[in-house]
């Protein structure tokens, strides 16, 4: 299926003669592929409409629009789409029990909007953006996600999630040692910064204390999100094992991490996100780790 997607970063309509409206084919038949959003100001284009022909490509003066090629065979595995034109995401890396699942992609392709799924911190749509359905978990019926999805929606299972974003928490006015204690402040070899305001300590300390804190809630599923970013080996490889303590201990682990060799170190599969940045992410089924950083690496 081939669709035209709109850039709106380099959309302005007060600049041009709005040539993508005045041009399409479609709308000169007398449809509404391309309409203008009252409350954005810009140009709304509606994949049911239209056919890919490219003319509004060519025509647009500041190259705000391009065409997309949608697999059709992905069209029945929508899981999310933030609205019409908008990013929207193709299948769900599967936790598993005991396991440590890996991401991998690069940015702007999905990865959090997955996790953000998995961890229930956003509800998927199934590509029904302007009518969500209620029961999303019915949509997974028969397949191993279904218990996972519908356990999770009805608040059954106990989520902890590290954020990629550590450097919020030295907004918090509270000390290291408020989240940390003092076996983890050892084994981290914080002692030196336990009395400080997080807003007093580094990145990496920050990274610490939120991986920290994360591992400390009574959870059945462990988010971490960039888990080795800002640390340096040592404490890379120290996190790491940490990490994977978590599985021993049967827990579902789900890590995106950017870090090759962490991620070898710590992940038991591997599910790759490719497609196209902000436009689609397609997840993969889960690979072995070794084969997963190969695919990786070829692109
Ligand atoms: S997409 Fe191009 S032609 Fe259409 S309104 Fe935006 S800038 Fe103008
Ligand atoms: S690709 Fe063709 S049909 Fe689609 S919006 Fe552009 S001009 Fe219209």
């Amino acid at each position: 299926m081939r669709v035209a997607v709109l850039n709106s970063d380099r959309c302005h309509p007060k600049k041009c003669s709005q040539e993508c409206i005045r041009y399409c084919p479609r709308v000169r038949s007398g449809d509404e592929t391309i309409v203008m959003d009252e409350k954005t100001g810009k140009p709304v284009i509606s994949e049911e409409l239209c056919v890919g022909c490219g003319i509004c490509v060519h025509k647009c003066p500041f190259n705000a629009i391009h065409i997309e090629n949608l697999a059709d065979e992905l069209e029945k595995d929508m899981v999310h789409r933030f609205g019409e034109n908008a990013f929207r995401l193709f299948r769900l890396p599967v936790p598993k029990k005991g396991k440590v699942v890996g991401i991998l992609g690069q940015n702007g392709i999905g990865k959090t909007t997955a996790i953000n799924i998995l961890s229930g911190h956003l509800k998927p749509n199934l590509g029904r953006w302007d009518s969500p359905p209620d029961d999303v978990a019915e949509y997974w019926k028969g397949t191993e996600m279904y218990d996972y999805i519908s356990e999770l929606f009805a608040g059954n299972i106990k989520v902890a999630f590290k954020s990629q974003y550590v450097d919020k928490l030295a907004t918090v006015d509270r000390t290291v040692s408020d989240f940390v204690d003092n076996e983890a402040i050892k084994k981290f070899e914080m002692e030196g910064i336990a009395d400080r305001k997080l807003g007093e300590v580094s990145g990496g300390d920050l990274q610490k204390v939120a991986i920290v804190a994360a591992m400390a809630k009574d959870a059945d599923i462990y988010f971490f999100d960039e888990p080795s970013s800002y640390l340096d080996i040592n404490y890379r490889v120290k996190m790491a094992k940490e990490i994977r303590s978590l599985a021993e201990e049967d827990k579902m682990v789900i890590v995106v991490e950017h870090d090759l060799a962490v991620l070898d170190f710590l992940a038991d599969s591997i599910h790759l996100i490719y497609g196209k940045k902000g436009v689609y992410g397609i997840v993969t089924q889960p690979k072995s780790v070794r084969h997963g950083i190969n695919l990786y690496l070829s692109g």
